[in-house]
């Protein structure tokens, strides 16, 4: 839930100041939050007076006489004018919001959910496998490791001289007997507590993590990654994994279009049609997560849009991630929206050996992961040969450290003869927040 109340007093005006820039333009989207065009541009510390909050996420301020929508996570309360109640209840939970993030990590739901997803498991034993010999004597951090699942993997598979599994969540506590009771408590040893502060008494040749989220970043456990490796990875070692994508296609979506968009239709022969704007803005102003894309769905071939060598990443790259695309309409029919998904790349440490890979998209096995969907505002019919362009940024939430906004904006060259169709679009989608 979130925690701003919205719509408290639109009748009075309020100043807010900005937390961080924001460039405007980019394309706020969906009905009632801005467009590219009648977006407000600001930079941190001015001051707005907003006058009101039409949604959460997209509010409709002031700056220096000129109006616009604004991202309200973008902004904070004047302290001055700071009331008691909800904005200083805001600032003072955590931004990273580990209580809860750590607590769900404490019971079994999630790893279950993880274990049981066989491709992605399964990815992270034949990485070990594979590499066995090149990890005899090797030191490893396992960063996250849950139940232990890899340092277990590391510890029967190969022989490294020690595999630090580190974990903050309470499961660590549970992980500790895993250990145990399998025996492998000479080679690994749990570490309760966050990466960010737990000490080591050495530096590792191996960084292994499952950190990925839903469109590869969200929840950010990449950042801790990124700091543990400036920290602990000696010079030479290696991330496991070594790189990341991210992959976005235009696609088909009928039936979830169908179920919560057409179904306003003619519900019981019914017009209910005055419902499609509350539908678009409740079902699709987020992105769909666990969302399966067929094949067949897919209007174009795939491509990589954001990739990261996860050597040289740095933490301050994911403020903000952004790329171009273009794709070639490979057949007719009706472009509902994109979806995205990513691949993580494994190098191996033998001579000649295979890089392996965990693919969460359309043509791989389904992971627990599965594929997330971005619907437009409003289907458009293509056609074979037209062209898809655009691009897609990903912004990290300035506030709320393990969210982001995916802005998406496209533009439709139709192929078709006589007509010069040029459709444009733009839409941001909140991570949630
Ligand atoms: N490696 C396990 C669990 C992966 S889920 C497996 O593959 O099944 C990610 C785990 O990382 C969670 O258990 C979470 O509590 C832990 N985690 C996330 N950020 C962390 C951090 N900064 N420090 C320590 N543990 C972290």
């Amino acid at each position: 839930m979130d925690t701003e109340k919205e719509d408290e007093d639109d009748a009075s005006v309020q100043e807010y100041v900005a937390r961080s820039d924001f460039p405007g333009g980019g394309g706020g989207g969906g009905t009632g939050t801005g467009t590219g065009t009648d977006q407000l541009a600001f930079s941190t510390g001015d001051r707005l007076l907003v006058h009101a909050k039409p949604s959460a996420e997209w509010w409709w301020a002031e700056l220096r006489g000129v109006v616009g929508y604004v991202p309200a996570s973008y902004l904070r309360r004047d302290a001055a004018e700071e009331e008691e109640g909800e904005e200083e209840e805001i600032s003072l939970q955590d931004p990273w919001q580990d209580e809860e993030y750590f607590d769900n990590y404490g019971t079994l739901r999630l790893h279950l959910e993880m274990l049981s997803d066989r491709s992605r498991t399964e990815t992270y034993r034949q990485v070990v496998l594979k590499n066995s010999a090149s990890l005899r004597n090797k030191v490893v951090m396992d960063l996250g490791c849950g139940t232990g699942i890899i340092s277990l993997f590391c510890a029967q598979l190969a022989k490294p001289s020690t595999v630090y599994a580190v974990e903050a969540s309470s499961m660590a506590d549970y992980t500790r007997q895993l250990v145990k009771q399998n025996a492998c408590e000479e080679v690994v040893t749990v570490l309760q507590g966050r990466a960010e502060e737990i000490e080591l008494p050495e530096q590792v040749d191996v960084l292994v993590s499952e950190w990925m989220g839903n469109c590869l970043l969200f929840e950010f456990m990449v950042e801790s990654v990124l700091l543990a490796r400036d920290r602990w990875l000696r010079d030479g070692g290696t991330m496991w994994p070594s790189s990341a994508a991210l992959s976005l296609v235009p696609c088909q979506a009928d039936s979830y279009y169908s179920e919560k968009m057409a179904f306003w239709e003619r519900p019981y022969g019914l017009d209910f049609t005055p419902l499609q704007p509350l539908a678009q803005k409740e079902f699709f102003a987020k992105p769909k997560f666990s969302h399966l894309i067929e094949p067949n769905d897919c209007l174009a071939a795939p491509r990589d849009v954001i990739r990261m060598d996860m050597y040289t990443l740095q933490v301050r790259d994911l403020e903000e991630m952004r790329s171009e695309f273009s794709f070639g309409v490979e057949r007719s029919g009706v472009f509902h929206g994109f979806t995205a998904w990513f691949t993580v790349h494994f190098e191996s440490l033998e001579a000649g050996g295979a890089t392996l890979e965990l693919d969460t998209g359309p043509n791989s096995e389904p992971t627990h992961w599965k594929q997330t969907l971005f619907m437009l505002d409003q289907p458009v019919g293509v056609h074979a040969g037209d062209a898809i362009s655009g691009s897609i940024a990903l912004r990290r939430n300035p506030t709320w450290r393990r969210h982001m906004t995916v802005t998406l904006h496209w533009n439709i060259k139709s192929s078709m003869e006589d007509t010069d169709d040029y459709q444009v679009g733009t839409k941001t989608f909140p991570m949630w927040r």
